[in-house]
């Protein structure tokens, strides 16, 4: 073996064990290990990974396996004391430096840092480049330096800040010092872009995958827009997600709205004062709310781990905004819903909003904007059309996780007969009117301007008449946007292309949605991540853990993520040395929290009669649901309860665990919102446990549980508070 090559091994291996001391995590996440080995050599990077992707770990386990102290560059004071915190839960020397610090608290980290106490510090752009800060750290030992969202040094990206400029002195000011920049915005242009401005020597380019496999996407036509909100809510009670919507005024009545049906919700947009801004973020972040409902304000600087869904309640104005935006749910790897409500009218407003910025800003924002809406009115694999778009592909023909893949899109039955029959009206018109005129003569609309132009006598003329107005105005959308039909020109006016010959030939066919009536909203548990975890001690463990944030002020996640809980609910470890083997339990944590969730741990399985200590299966990193798989059993299990089996019955029927089960009746109840808990629970215990939630309240389990001596189990608890919480609303 060459000395390089062994040296190469000796690095992955010290990578992998601080991975494992400080982070608790066995394996890298994909590239992690590349753009790690990069700065453990020196090597400069630009490393692109989607959101989620595990850049922040990227320089951060290099920073505690090499002397010395990482700089990082962050335009983001929020995020800074974030990462901080959770670097210090895991263990980690950090800290950061900004102006929410006073002066004392300053000198202290300037004094750490001459001390080499440090493996990383945070600082904004602004402040590092000031000749005094240059000059300090100039004799700091600086091991690495980590420029993060580097793609705001580029005026190519979304986010351009000046003072991001400036960080091309680094290479002068740092000779010999790594140079690392890591952003989720994928263009090649911003990558190069990047590269040059900072100068940096002949950097190696990684870019990850840009499909996030845990999101799953639908898009719905709005109708009853706040119905539909409300749906993909119900499905996540109790749970993190952000209402994106287009205006501020729409911002209001919606989070006005929300609150009235008892969600925990609070508004976000620039028209509040920083004051309240700041207020409702931070209720976000520590858990305090549920749902956020903001415009685009909102996000930058948001790492919340946990936020298991994303609606947007309008078109955004590119597909780069959706990725970014709705790329902000399930940080953490485990399943989240994204939901884009569009309505017609939403890509006009984008445009009128467009109307004012400089014409050369204007193209390149209307070919967005069109690529946006294309996108939404398009019929294919949602998963497939966002990595294509970013210039990647996608392996497999069925995504699972998308509202086309997974049949939930109602389609007609003779795509071609209709294909044909509304492009041979745009050729009867001569290739020369726009989509809603087009509609309205095959609908056979007396509108005085169609009969003027003798278009009434067309052989076309009202052939697609049962069908309505707005679906064969969708069905238009829906050509356009798979090819089949062009808008040219300043009118938009209809062409048949290359494709939509072959469509009058019948050699080829399009996917057209039946009329949007009120489906039934199919309901995906990607149930993989649910697997064999008791949801009684989750949500015991749950209780601890923001116990135990709001003693040390920090946010929940920072003392466990809900992987990290769902696995101990799943493994059920009965000792320390198997509490380890917990994803997202590092030396530090095991110290810091082992010994008491241990114990609750043991407490609650023995009460319950839980088995214990169950073998880690090897799950694939992000499981993909599948059509077959976990959502097909949850909604089999439904099917069951409505007929009034017992969890007894489904576990066996199914061949599930008893907990599983218990999770998909969980589920159920809610679903269904069902109301009478009899079918499940003997009488004598329903009438005990209601007494008891009138004593404590029915917010947490523990509290009734305790109440009744300890006598009933949670499962019962949890079906009783459900139902009677569903006769509350
Ligand atoms: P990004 O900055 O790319 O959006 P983060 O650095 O915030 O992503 O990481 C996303 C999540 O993935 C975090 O919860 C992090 O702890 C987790 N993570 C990072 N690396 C690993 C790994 N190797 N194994 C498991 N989880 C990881
Ligand atoms: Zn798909």
């Amino acid at each position: 073996m060459s000395a390089a090559s062994s040296k190469q091994k000796t690095n992955v291996a010290t990578l992998k064990d601080a991975l494992r001391q400080y982070w608790g995590y066995n394996d890298f996440l994909p590239l992690q290990e590349e753009a790690m080995s990069c700065v453990m050599a020196g090597q400069d990077s630009v490393v692109v990974l989607p959101t989620g992707g595990g850049k922040s770990l990227c320089f951060q386990t290099p920073a505690v396996c090499l002397d010395g102290l990482a700089l990082v560059v962050s335009p983001l004071i929020s995020l800074m004391k974030d990462q901080v915190d959770t670097l210090r839960s895991c263990g980690v020397p950090a800290a950061f430096i900004n102006s929410t610090l006073s002066e004392p608290e300053k000198r202290e980290i300037a004094d750490q840092i001459r001390r080499r106490e440090l493996k990383l510090v945070y600082v904004a752009p602004e402040r590092l480049l000031s000749e005094q800060t240059l000059n300090f750290f100039g004799t700091a030992g600086i091991s690495l330096i980590a420029i993060d969202e580097a793609h705001c040094i580029s005026a190519w990206g979304h986010d351009f800040r000046p003072e991001y400029r400036g960080l091309r002195v680094l290479k002068q000011r740092f000779p010999g010092v790594g140079i690392h920049a890591y952003t989720a915005t994928a263009s090649e242009q911003v990558r190069q872009d990047i590269a040059e401005q900072l100068g940096l020597n002949q950097p190696r380019m990684l870019v990850g995958g840009f499909d996030r496999p845990n999101l799953s996407y639908r898009i719905r036509r709005a109708s009853g827009k706040f119905q539909q909100i409300c749906e993909v809510l119900e499905r996540h009670r109790g749970e993190s997600g952000i209402v994106y919507c287009i205006s501020r005024k729409e911002v209001d009545k919606t989070a006005a709205g929300l609150a009235g049906l008892g969600f925990r919700t609070a508004p976000y947009h620039a028209g509040m004062t920083d004051v309240d801004r700041r207020k409702n973020q931070d209720a976000f972040i520590g858990d305090q709310v549920d749902v956020i409902v903001a415009t685009v304000a909102f996000g930058m600087g948001i790492d919340k781990p946990n936020v298991r869904f994303v609606v947007h309640a309008g078109m955004p104005k590119s597909l780069e905004h959706y990725q970014q935006e709705s790329g902000r749910a399930g940080r953490d790897g485990l399943e989240a819903e994204c939901t884009l409500l569009f309505g017609a009218g939403d890509i006009v407003t984008w445009r009128r909003m467009l109307d004012d910025s400089e014409p050369s800003a204007r193209e390149g924002a209307l070919r967005s904007l069109e690529a946006m809406h294309d996108f939404c009115t398009s019929v294919a694999c949602r998963h497939r059309a966002i990595v294509e778009y970013f210039g990647q592909e996608l392996d497999g023909d069925n995504c699972g996780a998308c509202d086309v893949c997974l049949g939930e899109l109602d389609l007609v039955d003779d795509p071609i007969t209709i294909g044909q029959k509304i492009l041979s009206c745009v050729l009867r018109l001569e290739q020369r009117f726009g989509a809603d005129y087009t509609a309205k003569v095959l609908t056979g609309s007396q509108e005085q301007r169609i009969v003027q132009a003798g278009h009434d006598q067309l052989s076309t003329y009202g052939l697609l008449r049962e069908d309505g107005l707005r679906t064969v105005r969708d069905w238009i959308e829906q050509l356009v946007g798979q090819g089949f039909l062009e808008k040219s020109g300043e009118f938009n006016v209809l062409q048949v292309t290359d494709a939509g010959q072959k469509l009058l030939k019948r050699e080829a066919e399009p996917q057209l949605l039946r009329p949007a009536e009120k489906q039934k909203e199919s309901r995906t548990v990607a149930a993989d991540s649910w697997e064999g975890v008791d949801r009684g001690l989750f949500d015991l463990l749950r209780t601890m853990r923001s116990e135990k944030a709001t003693q040390q002020n920090v946010p929940a996640y920072v003392v466990f993520g809900d992987a990290a809980l769902r696995d101990m609910a799943r493994l059920r470890p009965s000792t320390l040395d198997r509490f380890r083997n917990v994803k997202g339990v590092g030396e530090k944590k095991l110290a810091d929290y082992g010994q008491e969730f241990l114990e609750a741990i043991n407490s609650y399985c023995q009460q319950q009669q839980v088995t214990q200590d169950v073998a880690p299966t090897i799950v694939a990193a992000k499981p993909k649901p599948s059509r077959s798989g976990v959502n097909a059993s949850s909604i089999a299990a439904f099917e069951l309860f409505r007929q009034g089996a017992t969890i007894e019955d489904v576990a066996e029927r199914m061949n599930r665990a008893h907990s599983t089960v218990a999770g998909y009746l969980s589920d159920f109840l809610r679903y269904d919102n069902i109301v009478d808990p009899s079918p499940w629970v003997a009488a004598g215990v329903v009438s005990r446990i209601e007494e008891a939630i009138g004593q404590v309240g029915s917010e947490r389990l523990q509290p009734i549980h305790e109440c009744l001596g300890g006598e009933i189990g949670y499962n019962e608890i949890r079906i009783v508070a459900t139902c009677l919480n569903n006769r509350e609303q």
